[in-house]
């Protein structure tokens, strides 16, 4: 089976998730790759790095900013020349951008939200989520390319050491591609790693009983190096940001540490987390339902336990 994957990039490095999906795709068959914008060619090698067989690059000025259309029109013109059973995007705003409109364009299906990607019997089958979560179903397609966009923070990147073959293709861009210009492009300032990137995850639900305790997490996270997380029922109340949630309408993590404090485990909160290394869960009702997945419970209060904990992973630190 040939995939093409849609590598994202930003200030010169592939992103994590793209990579992921390329490693997936690696490991179900022969796995391309596409890279597009200006001054890109050298991601190719990278790409070449995580076990992409070749890797188309249209490095064009015209596609330096992050515009869906011209990128529309890229992948346009490379599957008219080229064939692929299934072209597979990573969950951004960006890629499922050009992923609705190049479906919409070659009046292909597309498939989204998947949390895994499989080949059984010869045809490609999609996992995902339905009804509130609490089922997995398999989706396929009925008609060629199979489009497909996989929920953010699935898959790991696994570096395999090859190389790549480069093959360079030049796109015509539709004039009402080009009409869309980017005035402003704003990153928000934000301290320590991101929680898609990070290593280790400090969760805060409810449990923390309001917005002024968040410190206890926020220092925790801090002594172990990692990022701070919440349930949707903290950010829907207003205690800490949205970009910090998990769970099925919020991010899907999966660092090597999930810390999770005061949180009852929901299942819209576990199919974010749960393919975390290690999952340690701090509540005080022995009953709550995160005790079920987690690796490592502690029943207690957290208002209690966090600080200590704090202190102890500072002490080992110092040591
Ligand atoms: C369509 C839909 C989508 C949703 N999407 C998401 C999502 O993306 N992410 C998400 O998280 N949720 C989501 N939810 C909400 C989800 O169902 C839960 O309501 C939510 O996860 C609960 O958050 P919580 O664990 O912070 O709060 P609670 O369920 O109120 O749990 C608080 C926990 O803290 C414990 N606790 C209280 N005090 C202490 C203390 N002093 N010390 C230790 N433990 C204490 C309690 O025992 C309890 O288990 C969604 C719901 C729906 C219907």
């Amino acid at each position: 089976m040939r995939f093409l994957v849609f590598l994202e990039h930003h200030e010169g490095k592939l992103q994590k998730d793209s990579l992921g999906l390329l490693s997936r795709a690696v490991s179900l068959g022969d796995a391309e790759a596409v890279v597009l914008g200006s001054g890109v060619a050298e991601l190719a090698a990278e790409a070449g790095r995580f076990g992409a067989q070749r890797v188309h690059v249209d490095d064009d000025v015209l596609l330096d900013r992050p515009l869906p259309q011209p990128r529309v029109d890229a992948l346009q013109a490379l599957l008219e020349d080229e064939r692929f059973d299934a072209v597979l995007f990573a969950a951004s705003v960006l890629s499922a951008d050009v992923a609705a409109a190049l479906a919409a364009r070659l009046d292909a299906g597309l498939n989204y939200d998947l949390t895994d990607l499989a080949v059984e019997d010869g045809k490609l089958v999609g996992k995902r989520p339905a009804l509130g979560d609490s089922v997995y179903v398999d989706v396929g397609w009925s008609s060629e390319p199979r489009l497909a966009l996989i929920r953010s923070g699935t898959f790991e990147p696994k570096e395999v050491g090859g190389s790549a073959e480069v093959a360079q293709f030049e796109s015509r861009f539709q004039d009402f591609s080009l009409a869309a210009t980017m005035v402003e492009q704003a990153h928000e300032e934000s301290e320590g790693p991101s929680i898609e990137d990070a290593d280790v995850i400090v969760a805060a639900g409810r449990g923390l009983g309001g917005p002024d305790n968040f410190g206890l997490v926020e220092e925790l996270a801090k002594a172990l190096g990692g990022a701070v997380a919440a349930t949707r029922a903290v950010v829907d109340a207003g205690w800490y940001p949205y970009p910090t949630q998990v769970g099925q309408t919020g991010k899907t993590v999966s660092p090597k540490l999930y810390v999770a404090v005061g949180i009852s485990g929901a299942i819209q909160h576990k199919v974010g987390m749960q393919s975390s290394g290690l999952i340690v869960a701090i509540n005080k009702d022995p009953n709550a339902p995160i005790f079920e997945y987690a690796d490592l419970g502690v029943v207690g209060d957290l208002h209690e336990i966090v600080p200590k904990l704090t202190e102890l992973v500072r002490a080992r630190k110092a040591a």
